[in-house]
């Protein structure tokens, strides 16, 4: 007999319907004798909505009154599964946050889970009950309700499965797993059936949008065994776990990901003295400007030309602020590019391969695509490309890393 905790997101809820198949599913679970909590999101649109109304008062609500709103969504569809499983016949029990006492620090509408009371949940499921948790909130010591982020049920369903220890935490999506590249760029991607937190977290920092980035942190640190499903679809999804396996099997790359969210920024002719790196960047953290990539040259002339990449949403901001460092440095000039992508390669077999990244840089000089801006770390390799290369490059690299799924018969 198992300990699983099921998290079910607004798709899977999104009408009566579907909560009454995802009824069918638990129970399915508790008659093969397993003790279920599950985690639902509100039904699909739903936490939009709720904050577009909010929008209507205020461009920018107070985040305490927008938190008791939007936690509403998942008190609706707790009530409505724990209904459903009711009416099949299956003791169930649903609880807000507040009630199980998902305990967070005050950071409204993005708050961090500081401890879980999992008395009442384990009486609960001693008893008999599966037990219904609302996802996406909590409460501080105050008793302020709290949400967690957009797409923080997940990270509700990981903390409970690690305060719980139970032997799995399932995500049940709209998907029918983790896939070694967006499937839409790529037809041949593959599900991947195994893929290590580390990776996963690369990943989902780099744009896969599967899971959400904390709750895999969250699941690394606890080691909880998480596996990606589909909601309505058989299949054994993806288990993202910590084992790395030696084996000769293990794929170098597991995954190729990519986003369009930055852009470039480069200062030239800038004298070359020491602290220069940091008369160029310091202001830019100190406007609260995340740096993603960073390159600068050989000095030639005694000046050099330094880049580096911002989320989109701050080149605006990242520009003046530049503009204005040129100035008081006496740089020559100050260039914004918008049109870039990042494309990365991804794998924990990396680290016992050696020419990973030419391999990488060989596939795309075969294409004709120029590397802006290149970052690695152990199990990773990003670039900068010209966005219009994009998914030229995603195609050409997944081939290249033997990541293709071979082609059924007759096609
Ligand atoms: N309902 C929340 C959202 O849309 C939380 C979640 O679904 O995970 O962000
Ligand atoms: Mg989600």
């Amino acid at each position: 007999m198992a300990l699983i905790v099921q998290k079910f997101g607004g798709t899977s809820v999104g009408s009566i319907e579907r909560i009454e198949q995802v009824a069918e599913k638990v129970k399915k679970f508790r008659e093969n004798g397993d003790d279920i909590v599950v985690v639902v999101s509100a039904m699909s649109g739903e936490t939009n909505r709720l904050i577009g109304l909010a929008k209507q008062i205020s461009e920018q609500p107070v985040p305490r009154e927008l938190d008791v709103m939007v936690s509403t969504g998942e008190q609706v569809t707790i009530a409505l599964l724990a209904m459903a499983l009711i009416k099949r016949g299956v003791p169930a029990v649903s609880y807000t946050g507040n009630q199980v006492r998902i305990l967070t620090d005050s950071s409204f509408t993005k708050a961090r889970i500081l401890q879980i009371d999992d008395q009442k949940l384990r009486a609960d499921l001693k008893a008999g009950r599966v037990v219904v948790v609302a996802g996406f909130q909590g409460v501080d010591e105050h008793g302020n309700i709290t949400t967690l982020g957009r797409g923080g049920s997940d990270t509700t369903g990981v903390a409970l499965a690690a305060a719980l220890k139970a032997d799995e935490c399932q995500i049940y999506t709209d998907v029918d797993g983790v896939y070694t590249t967006d499937p839409r760029v790529v037809p041949k991607a593959q599900r991947l059936d195994k893929i290590t937190f580390e990776e996963m977290l690369e990943m989902a920092s780099l744009g896969s949008k599967v899971l959400q980035i904390r709750s895999v942190e969250f699941a690394g640190k606890y080691n909880v065994p998480l596996r990606v499903l589909h909601s309505f679809q058989e299949g054994p999804g993806t288990l993202i776990t910590i084992d790395e396996e030696e084996s000769m099997e293990q794929p170098i790359i597991s995954g190729i990901a990519f986003n369009r969210d930055e852009a470039k920024l480069t200062i030239r002719g800038v004298p070359d003295n020491p602290g220069v790196a940091f008369k160029i960047l310091g202001p830019i953290s100190a406007a609260n400007i995340e740096v993603d990539m960073i390159v600068q040259n050989i000095a030639h002339d005694n000046t050099t030309d330094f880049t580096f990449t911002v989320h989109r949403n701050d080149h605006l901001s990242a520009m003046r602020v530049l503009e204005n460092t040129a100035r008081e440095i006496g740089a020559r000039e100050v260039i914004g590019d918008t049109d870039i992508a990042k494309v990365s390669i991804v794998g924990v077999g990396m680290r016992s391969h050696a020419g990973v990244a030419s391999r990488m840089f060989e596939a795309l000089a075969r294409e004709g695509i120029n590397i802006q801006m290149i970052s690695t770390s152990e199990i990773k390799v990003s670039v900068v490309i010209e966005e219009k290369y994009l998914e030229l490059a995603v195609r050409a690299l997944h081939t290249a890393f033997e990541l293709d799924a071979p082609a059924r018969q007759g096609e």
